[in-house]
């Protein structure tokens, strides 16, 4: 058996049509879990689906938009009946809007809140029903919810994403507190991202230097990596690899916990 063996796990992937969550979606279908991708990138979010049936795994797709409620109690149901239950779950879904503070439009910073905070709260809710004893999956389970290392450094022009990220962190440790002392057997845990160069990572490479703070996005690239122990930015495959431990029993013992997947960039 592998350390990190997801075989029989049932997994719902927001955002994970592409990028983070794509990766993500595959490195559990890897480990042997069955995969639900929730997206509101409906031809992105099947053709990913698709690729993974392709290479063997039992993988589908249903729409979620994840800041609504109704939705989501959808996409559980969803869950439990395409793949026979509901174990895993992870908050991948987000958006990055870069704006400096001095500049920054109330309208995006309520979308940011919205998808990365509301969504991320909405899930763990519709996750906790589902998994706790008596829910209509009923095994217990785990959830991951993608932070960022927004939430753990300062870097200018993300005010309101690192925000939002902070919010992610702190609903972890409190979801980790009321699924433990309440009984649900789910552990709830996050990780911290570094830069990743997907199409969120890019586009914020290149709006720093549109809000003035870099030259240009080879410069704000670097300035990360200049930051970054291990000397290079994030691959998806890092996080995706970070998320299947969490959501393995290699860390049965592990809740509450924020784990930086950052190349020490955070530390
Ligand atoms: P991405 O933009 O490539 O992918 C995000 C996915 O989320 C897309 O498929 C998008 O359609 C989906 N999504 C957005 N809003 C949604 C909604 N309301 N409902 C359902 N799905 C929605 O971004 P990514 O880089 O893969 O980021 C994934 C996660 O990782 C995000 O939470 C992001 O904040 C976090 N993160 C990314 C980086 C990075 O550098 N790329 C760093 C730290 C954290």
């Amino acid at each position: 058996m592998k350390a990190h063996d997801l075989q029989g796990r049932k997994a719902l992937v927001t955002g994970g049509a592409r990028g983070i969550g794509a990766a993500t979606a595959e490195a559990l279908a890897a480990a042997g879990a069955s995969v639900l991708i929730a997206d509101v990138m409906e031809d992105t979010g099947r053709a990913t689906a698709s690729a993974l049936t392709a290479k063997g795994a039992k993988a589908e797709f249903v729409r979620l938009d994840v800041t609504d409620d109704a939705q989501w109690a959808k996409a559980v149901d969803a869950t439990i009946e395409a793949l026979g239950g509901f174990d895993l779950l992870v908050n991948n879904a987000g958006v990055e809007i870069t704006s400096l503070i001095a500049d920054l439009d109330p309208a995006d910073l309520r979308r940011m809140l919205d998808v990365n905070v509301v969504g991320t709260a909405l899930g763990m809710k519709h996750a906790f029903r589902a998994m706790r004893p008596g829910g209509a999956a009923g095994k217990g389970g785990a959830v991951v919810n993608i932070s960022s290392v927004a939430a753990t450094i300062a870097f200018p022009g993300i005010a309101g994403y690192s925000a939002t990220k902070s919010a992610v962190d702190r609903l972890t440790r409190v979801g980790a507190m009321e699924s433990g002392k309440l009984g649900y057997g789910v552990r709830v845990n996050c990780i911290y991202p570094g830069l990743v160069p997907t199409a969120m990572g890019q586009k914020l490479a290149a709006d720093v230097v549109t809000a003035g703070l870099f030259p240009s996005a080879e410069a704000a690239i670097g300035a990360v990596i200049d930051q970054t122990p291990l000397g290079r930015l994030g691959e998806v495959g890092d996080m995706a690899d970070a998320v299947v431990f969490l959501c393995s029993d290699a860390s049965r013992f592990v809740t509450g916990a924020g784990l930086p997947v950052d190349g020490g960039m955070g530390m």
